[in-house]
């Protein structure tokens, strides 16, 4: 475990999560007082495909869903398996997203 100054208290100590000490974070927890202090980790970055065939895969994804074609369809189309189904599905999302906020 990494050591930090706790954000609570001040006092060295190891680390446990929200930039706290084991000690203190165990008691903001107990007393449901964790929110005064913020998540030090964002969300994790979505995957997202950067061979030829992975982006000819996920640009056929796109396709599949704008024509709604069913899941089974797109599994089906795609020959993957239900997990790298949800993988596209994620960088879809993902850049959905991005080139909404980017328009914006
Ligand atoms: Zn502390």
């Amino acid at each position: 475990m990494p050591t930090v100054t706790c954000a609570c208290c001040g006092r060295p100590g190891n680390h446990k999560a929200r930039g706290l000490t084991t000690a203190c974070y165990t008691r903001h927890r107990v007393n449901h007082t964790l929110d005064r202090y913020p998540r030090t980790l964002g969300a994790a970055a979505a995957w997202t495909p950067v061979s030829a065939r992975g982006r000819r895969l996920l640009a056929q994804y796109a396709a599949l869903l704008a024509a709604k074609a069913s899941p089974a369809r797109i599994r089906w189309e795609l020959s993957l398996g239900e997990r790298q189904i949800q993988r596209y599905a994620a960088a879809h999302r993902h850049t959905q997203t991005t080139e909404r906020s980017a328009a914006a």
